[in-house]
C-alpha cells in the first residue's frame, strides 16, 4: 500500500444500487479500504426493479449467498424468460426465455438448421427447441445443469424479487463490513486544485470525506450531476416511454415462472408474480397518453386484487455522459436508465461495479482508467438500447398513434447492420461481449415478425432424413427433462417458501 492508495470510498444511497456496491466492493476489497455508506429514510428509494436477468446469480456465488435463503427473504420466484404479448401485432404472442436454443452442429450454431426445417408444412416453431420455454409453457422449474448425460444444457434462470427487500437484505450481509450511516447530504465539497469530490456534507452538519465516491443517489444523480455537471444524453427519440404508474396486487395462481409484458396503446404493462403479491406497472409516452388515463389502464388491466393505490414515476431514458467522472462513479439510476422492457437496471449495477473492481484507481483516478470505464459502459449501455429499440420498431402494430410513431424511430446504425444481417440470410453477429447473446436477438427478431428470406447455406449439406433425426432427437430429449420437473410453485413451496419451512403443507 502506497500513499497513493484509496483507502476510503463514500457510498451515497442505500436503493439496490447503494446496497449491492456496498456488498460486492466490501467483499472485494476486504479490510485495505473503509466503506462508509450514507442513506436517507427521508428521501427513500425508487421501490421498483423486481425482474431481473441470469447474471443476478453470479452475486450469490461472488458474495457466498444461499439461493434458497436469498428467495425465501425476497419474496422471490423463479423467472426462466419474458412473455411479450401483443407486441409484434394484436392477439400475437412470444417469448424470450433465457438458455441455449437446440444445439450447434458441425460449424454452424442451431439456428440455421431449424430455419432450413421451418420451410416444411407444420415444422415446430424455434421454441420448440428450447428448456427454458418448454418449462415455462408447463410452469415448471427444477435446478438442471444439464439434460441427462448429453451435451443440452439445462434451465437458465433468474429472479423476480421484491426490491425493498433485497436492498435490505445485501444491507444486512454487508452489515459487518460496512459502515452505514443515515442523514441527508446537503452539499457536496469540491476541491479547488482539480473538482474532485473532497467530502460531502450532512444536514447535521457533520461532513464525510471520501478519496472515491460513488454516486448512489437515484435519478437525480446528486454528486455526478448536481455537483459536478456531467451531463445527460437523452435517447428519447430511440426509446420514447418516459412514465410508470406502479401498483401491487395480490398473488394469482399459477405461480408464472416468468415475466409477463404486455404491450398497450402507449406502451406497455409488466406483471411480476412474487410469493406474497404481483407486481404491475404500466410503463407509457406522456406524449400519447395522459397519467389518469395510465393508472386507469394499469388497473383494469391487474390480475387479482389491488393492494396499493397507482403511483407515478418519471423518467428520461439515457445515461450519464461519462459514469465515472474526477473521483465519482455512478452507478443505478445516478448513472442511466433504460425502460426495464428486458430487465436490464440491476444487472447494469453489477456490471458497473464489476467493471470499477477491474479497473480499480488510485487516488489520482488516472485519465485513462477512467476513459476505459466510460467506454466500456457506453458499449454495454448502447447494445441495450439497441436491443430495446428493436421491440418497438420491429412491428406491424399500426393501430394507435404510439405505435405508428414507434414505426418511424430512425434506427441507430449498429441495430440497422445487424437487422440487415438477419433480414438478408438470417445472420446473427453478437457484438463483442454485448449483454444479450444469439438466442435473445433470434427470439425476439422472430417474434417481433422479422422473417429471414434465406438461412445460412451450410445448413443445406446435410442430409434431410439426418436433419429429421437431430431436430426431433432434441425435441424428444426436452420434453423427457420438463416432465420430470416440479411446478413452479412447488418447487417455492419446497425450497424457499418466504413463510419457511412450517409453512409448506
Ligand atoms: P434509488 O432506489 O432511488 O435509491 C437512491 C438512494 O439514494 C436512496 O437510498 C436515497 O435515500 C438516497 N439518496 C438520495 N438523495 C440523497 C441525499 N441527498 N442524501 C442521502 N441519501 C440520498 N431494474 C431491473 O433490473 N428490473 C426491473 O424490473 C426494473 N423495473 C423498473 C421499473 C421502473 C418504473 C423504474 C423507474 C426502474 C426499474 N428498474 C428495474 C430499475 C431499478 O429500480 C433500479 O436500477 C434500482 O432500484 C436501483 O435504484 P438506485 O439504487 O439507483 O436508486
Amino acid at each position: 500500500m502506497n500513499a497513493s492508495t484509496i483507502r476510503q470510498i463514500v457510498i451515497v444511497g442505500g436503493g439496490t444500487a447503494g446496497w449491492m456496491t456496498a456488498a460486492l466492493l466490501s467483499r472485494a476489497l476486504g479490510e485495505q479500504v473503509h466503506i462508509r455508506l450514507v442513506e436517507s429514510d427521508e428521501i427513500g428509494t425508487v421501490g421498483v426493479g423486481e425482474s431481473t436477468i441470469p447474471s443476478i446469480r453470479l452475486i450469490n456465488t461472488f458474495l457466498g449467498l444461499d439461493e434458497d435463503d436469498l428467495l425465501r427473504s425476497v419474496q422471490g420466484t423463479i423467472k426462466l424468460g419474458i412473455q411479450f404479448n401483443d407486441w409484434h401485432r394484436l392477439g400475437a404472442s412470444y417469448l424470450h426465455a433465457f438458455g441455449d436454443i437446440g444445439l450447434p452442429l458441425g460449424l454452424l450454431p442451431f439456428h440455421p438448421y431449424w430455419l432450413r426445417s421451418r420451410q416444411a408444412p407444420g415444422a415446430p416453431d424455434l421454441w420448440a427447441y428450447s428448456l427454458n420455454a418448454r418449462a415455462i409453457d408447463a410452469h415448471r422449474f427444477a435446478r438442471l445443469e444439464r439434460v441427462g448425460d448429453t451435451p443440452l444444457t439445462g434451465l437458465r434462470w433468474a429472479y423476480h424479487l421484491d426490491a425493498g427487500l433485497y436492498a435490505r437484505y445485501l444491507r444486512r450481509h454487508a452489515a459487518q463490513r460496512v459502515e452505514r450511516t443515515e442523514g441527508k447530504v446537503v452539499k457536496v465539497n469540491l476541491r479547488a486544485s482539480d473538482g474532485f469530490i473532497e467530502s460531502v456534507q450532512l444536514t447535521s452538519g457533520e461532513i464525510i470525506s471520501g478519496e472515491l465516491f460513488v454516486d448512489c443517489s437515484g435519478f437525480r444523480g446528486l454528486l455526478i450531476e448536481d455537483a459536478l455537471k456531467t451531463g445527460y444524453e437523452d435517447w428519447r427519440q430511440w426509446l420514447p416511454c418516459d412514465r410508470a404508474v406502479v401498483a401491487p396486487s395480490s398473488r394469482v395462481e399459477p405461480l408464472r415462472p416468468f415475466t409477463q409484458a404486455n404491450a398497450r396503446p402507449a406502451g406497455w404493462q409488466w406483471r411480476i408474480p412474487l410469493q406474497h403479491r404481483s407486481g404491475n406497472g404500466h410503463v407509457y409516452c406522456s406524449r400519447f397518453m395522459g397519467d389518469d388515463e395510465a393508472a386507469a389502464l394499469l388497473v383494469r388491466d391487474i390480475e387479482g386484487e389491488l393492494l396499493e393505490q397507482p403511483r407515478l414515476l418519471r423518467f428520461t431514458s439515457g445515461m450519464r455522459r461519462q459514469s465515472w467522472n474526477r473521483n465519482c462513479v455512478a452507478l443505478g439510476l445516478a448513472a442511466g436508465f433504460m425502460e426495464p422492457l428486458e430487465s436490464t437496471s440491476i444487472h447494469l449495477i453489477q456490471s458497473g461495479v464489476q467493471r470499477l473492481l477491474n479497473l480499480f484507481p488510485d487516488r489520482h483516478c488516472d485519465a485513462a482508467l477512467v476513459a476505459e470505464y466510460n467506454r466500456q459502459t457506453r458499449f454495454e449501455y448502447e447494445r441495450i438500447r439497441d436491443f430495446l429499440i428493436l421491440h418497438y420498431r420491429a412491428t406491424e402494430r399500426r393501430d394507435t398513434p404510439f405505435w405508428q410513431h414507434c414505426a418511424q424511430i430512425d434506427l441507430p446504425e449498429s441495430l440497422e447492420r445487424k437487422l440487415a444481417l438477419f433480414r438478408s440470410g438470417g445472420r446473427i453477429v453478437r457484438d463483442a461481449d454485448e449483454l444479450f447473446a444469439e438466442p435473445a436477438w433470434l427470439q425476439v427478431m422472430l417474434g417481433q415478425g422479422i422473417a429471414p428470406a434465406s438461412h445460412h447455406p451450410l445448413a443445406d449439406a446435410l442430409p434431410q432424413a439426418q436433419l429429421d433425426e437431430f431436430l426431433s432427437h432434441i425435441r424428444t430429449l426436452l420434453g423427457r427433462a420438463v416432465e420430470g420437473m416440479p411446478g413452479h410453485a412447488d418447487f417455492i413451496a419446497r425450497h424457499c417458501a418466504a413463510g419457511g419451512p412450517a409453512a409448506v403443507a
